[in-house]
């Protein structure tokens, strides 16, 4: 199966670059190349801002209802390629069939369908004495997104971008670009106006860095890697462009001594573990009441041993592989180096059985982590769950912040305003209350060191607006 790619979308159209340089994509499962795409350059990059430049006047003035109607194509288009969605992820990434349909797929046309909504019926100007707001545009947005939420990350801020008015040029992971063709091919055939979107792939140092440094760029909106981000952030700082940044996380589920501590650890392992523990969001720390730990512990080596590691392909697959054989070092390393610093090896570990090929790191859970521990304080990105224990609720709550990080987080609890009281004591952007669903229109950003600004829903919208007072 070759799934190469040989274009840009650009103005409108397909277009072939001049120069030659590819990137290789990988099957992380066989280990073997599913195609290649261009390696951009800086030219590219101007070329798709001069476009969104050019159309970017017209498109905000476009009607509100227009605009709406051509992201409700754009959702056709998208959900007839619902299952090559899916399946070209499981490929690229690595995902479960089973959950990347329902996630990979799924989420991304249910953010679509929001922003069909929230398009129509754009923020309302208001009156201040004698002046008029109004709500703009920002201008031309430059996006850059990771691969392991590829499409839904994609979506995150091309809807609310389209939806306010904004033109785009999108820079898509060099690891999983395969899927971002398939939107593409959506836009296409949504029949948007040349030059509203437009998608350039290549490496983060060449494309993302010209995009990030573009004096015709007004809003950089990354997800990334919090390394990254700070690295956008200065680029856009020479020009005081705004930036929007979604980065890492390190996030505390915290079970107090009255949960329900089958349903919360179950539901805590599944999180932490989701995509192969490759999600942003991921409760990766395990706080657990004294009084229940040492059941705490067994219940989540069990949830783990039961996490079947195999072919995406597979139904009886739970956990895929790794997205590259780097991710899988870093993250073995970081195992090797918490039971150097004394954490107790559960489930899991370097030693378990692993399948032949692919990078597949097993689900590992490690009890007895020293909160103050590179275990417990980096981003793992892999299935790997440090479990804490804690004397109190005041307790918890300092484990819990003691991060420099702050994107998510849970609590457990049988008395629901104990729990909210915790959830407001907890520096981050989001908390979920025993299992409480995920809202796609709920605002989703971190604190500290987890981001600038919101993505999602209304929140997410004011990100790509500009406010101007009219004084009469
Ligand atoms: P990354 O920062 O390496 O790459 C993200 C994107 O930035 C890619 O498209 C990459 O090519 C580009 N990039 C890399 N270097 C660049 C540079 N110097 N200038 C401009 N662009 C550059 O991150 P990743 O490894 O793809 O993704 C994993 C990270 O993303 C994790 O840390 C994770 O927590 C974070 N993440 C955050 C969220 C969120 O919403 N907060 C969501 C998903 C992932």
């Amino acid at each position: 199966m070759d799934l190469t790619r040989t274009a840009f979308y650009l103005d409108g159209q397909w277009v072939t670059p001049a120069a030659t340089d590819t990137i290789p994509v990988e099957n992380p499962t066989t280990e073997q190349l599913l195609g290649t795409v261009p390696a951009g350059t800086t030219g590219d990059v101007d070329q798709a801002v001069a476009a969104a430049r050019t159309a970017f006047d017209s498109w905000a003035a476009t009607d509100p209802a227009d605009r709406a109607a051509a992201l409700d194509r754009l959702h056709a288009a998208l959900a007839t390629r619902t299952d090559e969605i899916a399946r070209t992820v499981a490929l690229e990434l690595g995902t479960p069939l089973k959950v990347a349909t329902r996630i990979q797929a799924g989420l991304p046309l249910a953010v679509l369908r929001g922003f069909v909504e929230l398009a129509a019926e754009p923020p309302a100007g208001q009156v201040i004495g004698n002046s008029l707001v109004v709500r703009e545009p920002v201008g031309v947005v430059g996006a850059i997104t990771p691969w392991n939420y590829p499409l839904h990350q994609m979506m995150a801020k091309l809807a609310p971008a389209l939806a306010a008015g904004c033109t785009v040029v999108l820079k898509p992971s060099e690891l999983t670009p395969l899927v971002a063709y398939l939107l593409f091919d959506a836009i296409d055939e949504a029949g948007l106006p040349p030059g509203v979107v437009n998608l350039v792939t290549g490496t983060g140092p060449v494309v993302g860095e010209a995009i990030a440094a573009h004096p015709d760029v007004d809003l950089v909106s990354f997800t990334g890697s919090t390394t990254t981000g700070r690295r956008i952030s200065h680029l856009a700082a020479d020009r005081i462009a705004r930036v929007a940044l979604e980065l890492g996380g390190k996030s505390a589920n915290l079970i107090l001594d009255d949960a329900d501590l089958a349903t919360a650890v179950k539901v805590g392992v599944g999180n932490a573990f989701l995509n192969s523990g490759q999600t942003c969001t991921a409760w990766t720390r395990m706080l657990v009441h004294r009084s229940r730990y040492d059941e705490a512990v067994t219940l989540a080596a069990r949830a783990a041993d039961g996490y079947r590691l195999g072919d995406p392909f597979d139904p009886a697959t739970r956990l895929g592989p790794l997205v590259s054989a780097t991710q899988q070092h870093r993250v073995c390393e970081h195992i090797t180096q918490g039971l150097a610093d004394g954490a107790r090896l559960v489930s899991g570990g370097p030693e378990a059985a692993l399948p032949e090929r692919g990078h597949f790191v097993a689900p590992t859970v490690l009890a007895d982590v020293d909160p103050d521990s590179p275990l417990a304080q980096e981003e793992i990105f892999g299935p790997v769950l440090a479990v804490i224990p804690f004397d109190d609720d005041d307790h918890a709550v300092t484990i819990a912040n003691n991060s420099r990080y702050g994107l998510a987080g849970a609590v457990w609890s049988g008395d629901d305003n104990r729990a909210l009281a915790i959830a407001r004591r907890m520096r981050t952007g989001a908390v979920d209350i025993n299992g409480a669903p995920f809202n796609p229109l709920a605002p989703f950003g971190g604190y500290k060191q987890s981001g600038i600004g919101r993505e999602l829903g209304s929140f997410g919208l004011e990100e790509f607006l500009q406010t101007k007072a009219i004084q009469r």
